[in-house]
């Protein structure tokens, strides 16, 4: 059965229409909403519920509320022309109508006979003054108010859906539900008192009561997990096959590295000297490395790489570093090769700009293992370059890369072990569910010596005040960068909102005190412009967010943002985190365009408030949820139908243990319990773990 869907799933992937009731026009509209088998609706829960249990009184009921009272029909008024047709009615306390737009006519007086009693029920609104329902959802003879189901589910609509429509369809979905085995943990289900799959479908779909709709709710609760632990299997599958072609030993002496350390005017941080001896010892096992190393901007990232990439060095090999861009790449071969040096390592930069006989040099020289260690953008991962002995890659910054890619990484070497760097904080629940297949290593303690940024809020009004404060700031030898946002003119010429402040801001503090970086400069006038900011030749940087990560003047003090409420909290965190690097007092100044809407004071607020990056993206994650936290489709974040990453960083932490568990027992998920789990990754579709087990 590692070959194809098992066939006990197959009635849950037919096609739509094969469901009771469901026709091609149901289907259509359902496809809408993602959902085209019956899988998909077994999936798509009830997000609310309608109480239904029988009143005295449409009386106090709020707009938009469901009511169920018994009436008496007092007269039908057809209405004239294109008005509604009413039945006037009265419940216990007071007399309101029920409306009809375009309805048989002759139905509604079979159904509604004057001088009968009858059970209504539908959402109650107010039309001049006046209770109304409209289009009722049940008209039933007293005798038959049992039909009425005294709590209903209420499914996700889209236009032309009706909720009797999508209710029947997911029940029919539901009837086709199998008994599958039990795939979690049998204690964990046992301890958390949840249902078995089947028993937990059917029950997520027929609340009792509001309780049965929350989160917490057992069934639902379990479907979340079964989401969450069939990624996670993903995961643990996608490490154990990269770290099982059996890692090489990379041990070196510490030579290399006692060099640096000696040549360093600092001593490393605790969270340091932690992560680079979890590095060191995993390089140095015959498992291979595949690990993240999570710090805060700021919080020394770069000398724990170099620790790793000299390791590899001193066991006879080389390192390969890659940064997201050019500018990046280039800072950090400068600010590495006086350390190379001091370790007497040769160390060289490749990315795309390097071309002819310079870069065909270069290749030779790593080739034939002259280079030891390899700094770039993605160039040096091209076809034609080939190292000597490549035993350690580490990538920085790449929180925008998916599972896939960073399983292509490991390719380029024999068996290289792989480090991971984000700069990005990002809660736990999400870097379990980005980088679950990975071992975790933080860098949770800053280096001493840095005072905090302070940050304030300012009206774009002010801007005059704020210019005139960084001429003073300026003249006093300070340093300061100024982001702008990227604006687009019009369609066809993109035009930078940067490059018209950077204009204004020369006009206003001198030519030669402001530069100008962005992403669509050739990249020549970026380096060089950069390069006078970092010698100080200018005072002010005029930017896009090409600046965003990694880059370090620590000279630098001020750093304005202009329209902060248009950028996200993460994003701000970084940029402030460009300055606060030296000693000096540093400051942020949060540029916006009142009114700020509620939201957007609240996260700026926030920003103002701390500076912890892991709060800041917790309470980000909270406001803004994963989806749009980090971009889903770029991110390879999954998408859940049920699991929510906002709450269940708890739930996410056992799927992983569970899955790695069940993996170090049973690796090709041939036990009974490993044969369920195909049969969850089946119905979740889990395509990538499906084809790793084939391969596997
Ligand atoms: P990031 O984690 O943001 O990449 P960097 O590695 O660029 O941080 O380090 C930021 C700055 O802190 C650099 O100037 C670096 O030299 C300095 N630094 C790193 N570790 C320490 C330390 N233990 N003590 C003092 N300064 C340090
Ligand atoms: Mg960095």
């Amino acid at each position: 059965m590692t070959g194809s869907r098992p066939p006990i799933l197959f009635p849950l992937f037919a096609e739509l229409d094969t469901l009771p009731g469901v026709g091609p026009k149901t289907a259509k509209l359902l496809a809408q909403m993602h959902v085209t088998r019956p899988r998909d609706l077994l999936f798509t829960l009830p997000q609310g519920g309608a109480d239904r249990r029988l009143r005295e009184s449409v009386q106090g009921v709020p707009p938009g509320h469901v009511a169920t009272v018994r009436v008496k029909v007092l007269r039908h008024q057809p209405g004239t022309g294109r008005g509604p047709y009413r039945v006037q009615v009265e419940d216990a306390k007071t007399a309101f109508s029920l409306v009809w737009f375009r309805p048989n006519r002759g139905y509604l007086e079979r159904l509604l006979p004057v001088g009968a009693a009858r059970i209504v029920s539908g959402k109650v609104e107010h039309y001049d003054g006046m209770a109304q329902i409209a289009h009722p959802d049940h008209v039933l003879p007293p005798e038959d108010a049992a039909e009425i189901p005294p709590f209903e589910p209420v499914y996700p609509l889209t236009q032309g859906l009706t909720a009797k429509a999508m209710a029947k369809a997911a029940a029919g979905a539901v009837d086709r539900a199998p008994d599958l085995a039990e795939w979690a943990d049998p204690a964990l289900v046992a301890k958390r008192g949840w249902p078995g799959w089947r028993a937990a479908v059917v029950s997520a779909h027929a609340p009792d009561t509001p309780a049965d709709l929350s989160p917490r709710a057992p069934a639902r609760e379990r479907l979340a997990y079964d989401e969450l632990l069939a990624h996670q299997m993903t995961l643990a599958l996608a490490r154990a096959r990269a770290r099982a072609p059996k890692g090489r030993a990379s041990a070196g002496d510490g030579a290399l590295r006692s060099r640096v350390l000696a040549a360093l005017d600092f001593a490393p941080t605790g969270a340091q000297t932690r992560a680079i001896a979890d590095i060191v010892g995993d390089m140095a096992s015959d498992l291979r490395m595949y690990r993240l190393l999570q710090g805060d901007v700021g919080s020394g990232k770069t000398l724990v790489a170099l620790m790793a990439l000299l390791a590899a060095v001193e066991a006879g090999g080389q390192g390969v570093l890659m940064a997201p861009t050019e500018i990046l790449a280039r800072q950090h071969a400068e600010g590495l090769a006086p350390l190379a040096a001091a370790a007497g390592v040769r160390l060289e930069v490749l990315t795309g700009r390097d071309t002819g006989a310079a870069r065909a040099g270069k290749l030779a020289d790593l080739a034939a293992g002259d280079i030891h260690i390899l700094v770039g953008t993605h160039a040096v991962f091209q076809a034609d370059v080939a190292f000597a002995d490549l035993r350690l890659a580490v990538i920085d910054e790449q929180h925008r890369f998916g599972v896939r890619q960073r399983l292509e990484l490991g390719r380029k070497g024999d068996r290289v072990d792989v480090l991971v760097m984000t700069a990005t904080p990002i809660p736990r629940s999400l870097a379990l569910t980005q980088y679950g297949d990975m071992d975790l290593s933080v860098l949770d303690e800053k280096p001493p010596g840095r005072s905090p940024v302070r940050t304030a809020l300012t009206s774009a009004a002010r801007l005059d005040e704020v210019v005139a404060h960084l001429r003073r700031a300026v003249a006093e030898g300070k340093q300061a960068y100024w982001v702008c946002p990227l604006v687009e003119e019009s369609e066809a010429v993109p035009m930078v909102a940067a490059e018209a402040r950077f204009q204004q801001l020369r006009a206003a503090l001198g030519d030669d005190v402001v530069g100008l970086v962005h992403g669509q400069m050739p990249p020549e006038r970026k380096d060089a412009a950069m390069a006078r900011f970092v010698s100080g030749e200018t005072g002010v940087l005029v930017a896009t967010t090409v600046i965003e990560v990694g880059v370090n003047v620590p000279n630098a003090s001020i750093m304005v943002i202009e329209q902060a409420e248009t950028f996200g909290l993460a994003q701000l965190h970084q940029l402030r985190g460009r300055v606060g690097r030296g000693a000096v007092q540093s400051t942020c100044l949060l540029l916006y365009h009142p009114p700020l809407s509620e939201t957007a004071q609240r996260r700026l607020t926030l920003l103002r408030d701390t500076e912890d990056g892991f709060r800041i993206a917790e309470e980000d994650l909270a406001m803004r949820g994963a989806g749009d936290m980090i971009g889903v489709a770029q991110s390879g974040l999954p998408r859940f139908r049920i699991a929510d990453l906002e709450s269940m960083a708890g739930l996410m932490d056992i799927a992983r243990d569970d899955a790695r568990a069940l993996l170090a027992r049973d690796p090709e998920l041939t036990s009974e319990r490993g044969q369920a789990m195909r049969v969850l990754l089946w119905l979740t579709e889990q395509d990538k773990a499906l084809q790793l087990l084939r391969v596997g």
